[in-house]
């Protein structure tokens, strides 16, 4: 595998004779893995890179029925944070942002992570009250959050309109300085290259249909476009697929599939410094390194697996940054696009075992899971590696639907990137 540093940058552009030589290998699928994971978005890579890496697991193939990272982890806004309002999810998003601090040096890959701060914004007072209880919950967990007046939001934030006669007031705002953007493209494409790397087989355009069972109840393996491939142990992590491929196995999984719109704007000079999220109006933004301003929308009102979303959401979005960001107005839009997200009755993942032996679930991150990717491969890893849930997912189960321990994240989840 290349090292990649700036002088192997060099020498390659001064001998031009040598090409790159391709990240990862097209593998095709053996007839028998240790594991096989299903969905090669980054929870799916991140995960089998993590078996290799801390748990010596390498006889793993990550199976995709389109081209690697070509789901939501492809589509989405890239916000991470982690100023969730309960215990346990506090617990899994910051354990993601610890493990977004050293990404880039454990994959020799520029994820390009950048804190650059997160600011929520307050519009009424029950914004207000939400937001300040997010903040003390927060502190009490070690979450850095602090609460801005709309003085201080415009100081962070120079486009923002704080003005009292604006359509939506700012009456303040919450703000996580160690969130931020990554590349999500980049984030997809490390974690692949150094799973490979391991011996990880990705194998791509190659849909599973179906999960298969023996006689005992137990996992035996998947049926694919390209045959039938053996394995004592499978992870679905298909996003706003997982239902489809799990209802293959017989569980039946809370989950509902939405569609969920971004759009980027032309590109300018740099002008927006951080990310701001405006849950009251469904609206956020942030500004990519190529200059474009990232927008991102609330979820259709009906379920849909069709990979693009409705007019009138995008137009509402607009019209929203355009009265919080009046310097936008005579912006023009480049492309839209959208993903299919899959939806927990109390907007929190499931991650963990099912009732099935040797079948394991990383679902349910909706609106908001690419944050999580670094933390929720991690812990799939452990998971399926020790057949035991790690100490921070174990509160993710399937079986609180059931239970009723549900971890209702909906308010921080109303807009949730
Ligand atoms: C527009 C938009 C904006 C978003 N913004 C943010 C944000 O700002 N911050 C944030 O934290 N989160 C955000 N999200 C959510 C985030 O993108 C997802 O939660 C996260 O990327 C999920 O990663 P994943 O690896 O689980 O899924 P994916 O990247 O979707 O990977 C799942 C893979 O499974 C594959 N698959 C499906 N069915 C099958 C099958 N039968 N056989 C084989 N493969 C299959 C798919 O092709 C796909 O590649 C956003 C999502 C969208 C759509």
């Amino acid at each position: 595998m290349t090292h990649f540093s700036a002088l192997s940058l060099l020498r390659h552009a001064v001998r031009r004779t040598k090409p790159w030589t391709s990240q990862w290998p097209d593998a095709q699928p053996k007839a028998e893995y240790d594991v096989v994971i299903v969905g090669a978005g980054g929870h799916g890579l991140g995960a089998a890179y993590y078996l290799a890496r801390e748990h010596g697991i390498t006889n793993v193939a990550v199976i995709d029925k389109g081209w690697l990272g070509g789901g939501n982890t492809g589509r989405n806004t890239t916000i991470i944070r982690s100023n969730y309002l309960y215990d346990e999810s506090a617990r899994l998003y910051d354990h993601a942002v610890d493990l977004w601090d050293g990404l880039a040096q454990e994959l020799n890959y520029n994820v390009m992570f950048s804190k650059r701060g997160v600011m929520m914004l307050a519009h009424t007072v029950h914004d207000v009250q939400s937001f300040q209880r997010h903040v003390h919950s927060n502190r009490l967990n070690g979450v850095d959050n602090a609460w801005l007046t709309p003085q201080q939001a415009q100081e962070f934030c120079p486009p923002l309109d704080i003005s009292r006669s604006a359509r939506y007031p700012v009456l303040g705002a919450a703000l996580q300085r160690r969130a931020g953007t990554a590349r999500h493209d980049a984030v997809a494409w490390g974690y692949a290259r150094a799973a490979a790397a391991r011996g990880v087989d990705i194998i791509q355009n190659c849909p599973v249909t179906a999960i298969r069972r023996g006689a005992d109840g137990a996992v035996t393996g998947v049926e694919t476009a390209r045959g039938v491939i053996r394995a004592r142990k499978v992870a679905v992590s298909a996003a706003g697929h997982t239902s489809v491929v799990m209802d293959s196995a017989g569980l039946r999984l809370p989950l509902e599939s939405f569609p969920l719109q971004a759009l980027v704007s032309e590109p300018v000079k740099p002008v927006f410094p951080c990310v701001v999220m405006s849950n009251a109006v469904h609206a956020y933004i942030s500004q990519s390194d190529k200059g474009e301003l990232v927008i991102g929308s609330g979820t259709d009102q009906y379920t849909s697996y069709s990979q693009r979303g409705g007019l009138p959401l995008i137009e509402h979005t607009l019209a929203s940054i355009c009265e919080i960001f009046p310097l936008f107005t005579r912006m023009r839009m480049l492309r839209k696009w959208g993903g299919i997200v899959d939806v927990t009755p109390d907007r929190s993942p499931i991650l963990g075992k099912t009732p099935v032996p040797g079948l394991y679930v990383n679902c349910g991150w909706g609106t908001g899971g690419f944050k999580a990717t670094p933390g929720a491969a991690h812990l799939l890893a452990h998971t399926i590696a020790r057949d035991a849930p790690h100490p921070i997912n174990a509160p993710f189960t399937l079986d609180r639907f059931r239970t009723g321990r549900l971890i209702d994240e909906a308010a921080a989840a109303a807009v949730a990137h």
